[in-house]
């Protein structure tokens, strides 16, 4: 995914929501707390998208003539902003998890073959599980387990009624 869309920066305040894309297999950096100008200049340097909570920031970006590498987020609830980035990035509907990332480090995901998965994961987790992945450089694994069922179907349903909403306020 990182090949067709540009790289991201979650300000401080988008924790959760770099999360989650990040499951979704965007490259996102999540940096320590930064001035607002230094968040900006990062931008910039790494022609990346800048995914803030702050008006400020937006409209600096905007000043810089910079209004397509910044996306203001509104809404408090999480699946929203990611129907709102996804908007913004013109995917339509839900792209689910290509190449899931780290959730911890945005490092890209290797899957474990039945002989590596069977030594680093819990009995039960390989007894259900099919796909079984590692992060290489925090050292943990990962699975799609029912929070992560939850995640793609409460983001189904989310990105319906955006597009839905969204088709109502454009026509009225
Ligand atoms: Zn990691």
């Amino acid at each position: 995914m990182s090949e067709k869309f540009p790289p991201l920066i979650a300000d401080r305040m988008c924790g959760k929501l770099a999360k989650y894309l990040r499951i979704m297999g965007f490259e996102v950096c999540y940096p320590p707390a930064m001035t607002d100008i230094n968040l900006i200049g990062m931008a910039i340097r790494k022609s990346a998208v800048l995914l803030t909570r702050d008006r400020w920031i937006e409209e600096k970006m905007r000043d810089s003539s910079r209004a397509d590498q910044v996306i203001l987020l509104k809404s408090d609830d999480v699946y929203q902003q990611v129907c709102h980035v996804l908007d913004r990035l013109g995917i339509a509907g839900p792209p689910f998890v290509d190449n899931a990332r780290c959730i911890y480090c945005g490092g890209e995901l290797l899957e474990l073959n039945a002989w590596e998965a069977k030594n680093l994961v819990p009995p039960y987790v390989f007894r259900t599980q099919i796909e079984i992945f590692h992060c290489p450089i925090c050292n943990l694994q990962f699975w799609k387990g029912t929070q992560w069922q939850s995640f793609e179907g409460r983001l189904v349903n989310f990105s319906k009624t955006y597009s839905e909403g969204k088709k109502i306020s454009e026509n009225s």
